[in-house]
């Protein structure tokens, strides 16, 4: 069933691109914010900013055991988190009953949809075994009037295809033998989703359809219901955006893998950095580039670009990203974004912050972090109280090593030597590793874990001028005495 996009079908759908599109994002408010989504939302966004056209918000919220306004607050709070803003909406579905009810008649009124009393146990029990699955058309011929316990199904032309032009997959083809009469208005009065949203689409004037691939099977019903309510409208361009897949190739999903973009948001991922990873997500520039601020992504998006090809959610490529984007902020910048985790309720030096021993640690956290929640635990050092070194780290670097008391006691008197500060202690530890015929990195271990509590973190002697030489002094002492104590 797939196509290709080329020639005149190519340069029709990229004309019609060029106009003021009117685009929607219509996220279904039935749990978290997932980053498929968020990529279809951006996808939207940027294709409506280059082209000066709208972003719609639609929440589809017609599912009413499922849907829940804490979800829908979850979605816009991510879309702001993000700056995914829009410029109609939101509009919810929930409220717009009667619309779909009046399309129901109509389709009903105009001989497209008959009523049927069929339960799906009948149904089930007439088709088993048939060639083409679904409803057998039983109800077509009988002429039943609509009314309580009866759905209203669309009646599919038996002949011919529906085709849906699709800007990532080109022509898409559906014999249209092979869709069944499918409802559009249960036996209780609701709208289908596909019904809702042909009518929503239509009144909101929308003409670019952009969404992920799991709709394209149902597009061929939203496009018969189009041509039915839509007065000789033009049917939208469709783009479907293809899935996103994790490291096995599996469909990203809820149970298996991270995909709530406000987990991601809580990790401390920058919403910069987010916005250009999910760019890349199934669209790249032509000169293969990967950092592009948001307006070179509007400026360079190109929804015909998109390719049909499974998307990889790659987090380590995701985590490469967010390193870049931390390491350009300025160091106040970057400790205004790190403030909500340091000032967590959680974090074990909780009220003991000062602001200029972070203001000096800052330049060198950023450039060690992927993620703004790694911040507190490399600062900790510095404010923890009583400060005790990780037991791990202490029985390897400091008891389980014959040289450790050596080594910090001739550091302690090597401080007497020079002006404290990084280059003075790094110039005394260079002097024991020689003494000791040593290499530097494993004669920092036990001083790194006497001061600062753990093998790895800050640069070690940048970290030790901030601490302070008071206190360097005197948790290497009070290390030593340990080690001594413990023979
Ligand atoms: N509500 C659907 C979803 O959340 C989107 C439907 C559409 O974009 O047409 O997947």
């Amino acid at each position: 069933m797939d196509g290709s996009v080329g020639g005149e079908r190519l340069a029709t759908l990229v004309r019609m691109s060029e106009g003021a599109p009117r685009v929607r994002f219509a996220p279904s408010p039935t749990g978290y914010f997932h980053v498929g989504g968020a990529r279809t939302a951006l996808y939207n966004w940027l294709f409506a900013r280059r082209l000066g056209g709208q972003f719609v918000l639609r929440i589809e919220d017609t599912d009413r055991e499922r849907s829940d306004p804490a979800w829908t607050d979850g979605i816009l709070s991510a879309l702001r988190w993000l700056g995914i803003d829009w410029d109609e909406g939101p509009i919810h579905q929930s409220e717009r009953r009667a619309g779909y009810e009046a399309a129901a008649r109509r389709l009903f009124a105009e001989g497209r949809a008959y009523a049927c009393d069929c339960t799906p146990d009948e149904v089930r029990a007439r088709t088993a075994g048939n060639p083409v699955p679904g409803y057998d058309g039983h109800c077509r011929a009988r002429g039943l009037e609509p009314g309580p316990g009866r759905a209203l199904r669309f009646k599919v032309p038996d002949e011919g295809t529906t085709v849906v032009c699709d800007l990532v997959r080109g022509d898409v083809e559906f014999a249209n033998a092979t869709i069944e009469d499918f409802v559009v208005q249960k036996s209780n009065g609701d709208a289908l989703f596909v019904l809702a949203v042909v009518v929503d689409d239509l009144d909101l004037r929308i003409t670019h359809v952009v969404r992920g691939e799991e709709h394209l099977p149902t597009t061929p019903k939203a496009v018969l219901l189009w041509e039915a309510l839509g007065d000789g409208r033009p049917l939208p361009v469709f783009a479907h955006l293809p899935i996103l897949v994790n490291e096995q190739r599996q469909k990203l999903s809820k149970r298996r893998d991270k995909v709530a973009v406000e987990d991601y948001r809580d990790a401390g991922y920058l919403p910069e950095a987010m916005v250009n990873y999910l760019a890349l997500l199934g669209w790249a520039p032509a000169d293969g580039r990967e950092v592009l601020t948001r307006d070179e992504l509007v400026a360079e998006f190109r929804l015909e670009d998109v390719n049909r090809s499974p998307a990889f959610f790659d987090l380590k490529r995701l985590g490469h990203f967010n390193g870049v984007y931390v390491r350009a902020l300025g160091d106040d910048a970057f400790l205004a974004a790190s403030r909500p985790f340091l000032e967590a309720p959680d974090v074990p030096f909780a009220g003991r912050l000062d602001d200029q021993v972070l203001a000096r640690l800052a330049p060198l956290a950023k450039e060690r972090v992927a993620t703004l929640s790694e911040v507190p635990d490399l600062v900790a050092f510095a404010f923890v109280e009583p400060f005790d070194p990780d037991p791990g780290a202490y029985d390897k670097a400091i008891a389980g090593d014959d040289a450790a008391p050596e080594i910090l006691e001739r550091f302690l008197a090597g401080l007497d030597t020079v002006p404290f500060g990084a280059d003075g202690l790094r110039s005394v530890l260079t002097g024991v590793a020689d003494a000791l015929g040593r290499k530097l990195a494993k004669a920092q271990a036990p001083v790194r874990v006497a001061t600062m509590g753990r093998p790895i973190g800050l640069p070690l002697f940048e970290s030790l001028e901030v601490l302070g030489e008071a206190t360097v002094r005197a948790r290497v002492g009070a290390a030593l005495a340990r080690r001594r104590g413990e023979g």
